[in-house]
């Protein structure tokens, strides 16, 4: 045991639960040091809101892991699992079931054109790892063209394709993984419609053997980034004119979270290939899907479709996934997440206007970032990138902490605070979180002569 360990629950206050110090003991925390993870039990959500142990409450500013599209405990999700539990719970995928089969119908409704046909799993991830092998196997081709600022899971070939810091620990990855520069008009030397220029380049000087550019459309976790309104139809032809396929990314992108039901809607674009996973399912069962285009789909009438997973279409998650989008439709929340996105975006220019550390609020859609700078003049972030390879802290981790004693949870990466709340926010709830993070930002307005 490593109870006894010297280093084994450094982290906890004192007055740790013994949930917490459990977990703490025989749990893995995840891309730590193990002797700085130090887990908070929550014991539950209701709506825009979560619990901790200590009778603390909470606003979910970022939906968790920007991914509970749909707020907490939402009934008919709970209800759709369990029924679909009492009937039977798991089936092998080469049978089928009616949550699977009507999710499978429900996602050719509301994804863009003629994407039609999915593959499920139960990650982003493997939505991602299922992407890259259907590209291959349709095009015949290797190689895949993502991008620096961009995060797509955490197995091989999707690390391999991820472009932020946690790739470097394992590489060299993937061969045939190529990485492009991004449209990040704050923080880049390049403009955004340069780096797409770049990208044509590269497909050129690949000699036309790359087999798909991959894309997060918005970009999340590396900052959201909202590219020019030209960028992704611009991509699209590119790829195309190099025999090349477009995969977006929607996994956190997608289900409301832009004011569309995908970041590919905002542009008007239809990938070839599409990967979802988190506000798919809301985050109620883990649930990835793959989406393609009628073209992709009867290519394997005569190819294998060489793929699959013992939990591909699990029953008890393809209920919850059907049930979370039937929920988005009912409760018409995509034009909630649209018309809210606009108060939240009004009252972060507000924020920026009050705090000199704020360098740019962006986004669209309840999907928004503030980028915080220690000199507005020339944009020098807090920190540097590479930090967060080690999870060091920074001044963007002390503003969390801050906006947290604020009763406001709101996630961060590479010098940026990431809002994704779930879409049946108010504008009562966003006054609120906002008034946690006017306090939370004075914490960085004091570092910047630091
Ligand atoms: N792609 C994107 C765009 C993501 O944001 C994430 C998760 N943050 C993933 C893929 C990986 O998804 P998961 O963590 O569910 O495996």
């Amino acid at each position: 045991s490593m109870s006894d360990s010297q280093t084994s629950g450094d982290a906890l206050p004192d007055d740790a639960t013994e949930i917490e110090r459990l977990d703490k003991e025989y749990v893995f925390g995840t891309w730590s040091f193990q002797s700085e993870v130090s887990p908070t039990e929550i014991t539950g959500g209701s709506g825009v809101r979560f619990s901790t142990a200590d009778g603390e409450e909470y606003i979910d500013l970022s939906g968790q892991l920007m991914c509970s599209n749909l707020g907490h405990s939402a009934d008919t999700v709970a209800d759709a699992i369990s029924e679909q539990a009492h009937e039977g719970a798991y089936f092998a995928p080469g049978f089928t079931t009616e949550p699977r089969a009507r999710l499978g119908e429900k996602l050719a409704e509301v994804t863009p054109g003629n994407l039609s046909k999915t593959f499920f799993s139960t990650s982003g991830t493997e939505a991602v790892e299922a992407a890259i092998k259907i590209a291959r196997m349709y095009t015949g081709k290797q190689k895949i063209i993502s991008r620096y600022r961009s995060y797509h899971g955490a197995t091989a070939g999707s690390i391999s394709v991820t472009g932020d810091p946690r790739r470097l620990l394992a590489e060299p990855g993937v061969p045939g993984t190529i990485k492009a520069p991004d449209p990040y008009a704050y923080g880049s030397t390049l403009e955004p419609m340069e780096s797409l220029e770049y990208i044509d380049e590269m497909l050129m000087l690949e000699g036309d053997t790359v087999a798909a550019v991959l894309v997060e459309p918005v970009v999340g976790s590396n900052g959201i980034l909202v590219p020019p309104d030209e960028y992704l139809p611009r991509l699209k032809e590119i790829a195309h004119d190099h025999g090349a396929l477009l995969i977006c990314d929607e996994v956190m992108s997608g289900f409301g979270r832009t004011g569309e039901w995908f970041g590919s809607d905002v542009f008007d674009v239809t990938p070839d290939i599409m990967s979802m996973a988190k506000g798919l399912s809301g985050a109620y069962a883990p649930l990835g899907a793959t989406i393609v285009t009628d073209e992709i789909a009867d290519h394997f009438e005569t190819e294998m479709f060489c793929h699959g997973h013992t939990y591909a279409g699990h029953p008890l998650a393809c209920a919850a996934g059907l049930a979370a989008v039937t929920s988005y439709q009912d409760q018409e929340l995509i034009p909630h997440a649209r018309q809210v996105g606009s108060y939240l975006e009004k009252r972060l220019e507000e924020l920026a206007e009050d705090h000199p550390s704020v360098g740019e609020t962006r986004g669209v859609g309840l999907f928004r970032g503030i980028e915080l700078t220690k000199d507005p003049d020339e944009r020098v972030p807090f920190g540097h990138r590479s930090d967060k390879i080690s999870m060091g802290s920074t001044v963007v981790d002390e503003v969390s902490a801050a906006a947290w004693d604020e009763g406001v949870y709101v996630g961060n990466m590479i010098n940026t605070l990431i809002m994704a709340p779930p879409l049946p926010i108010t504008e009562d709830d966003i006054d609120e979180a906002v008034a946690g993070l006017d306090v939370a930002l004075e914490v960085s307005d004091a570092a910047m002569d630091g």
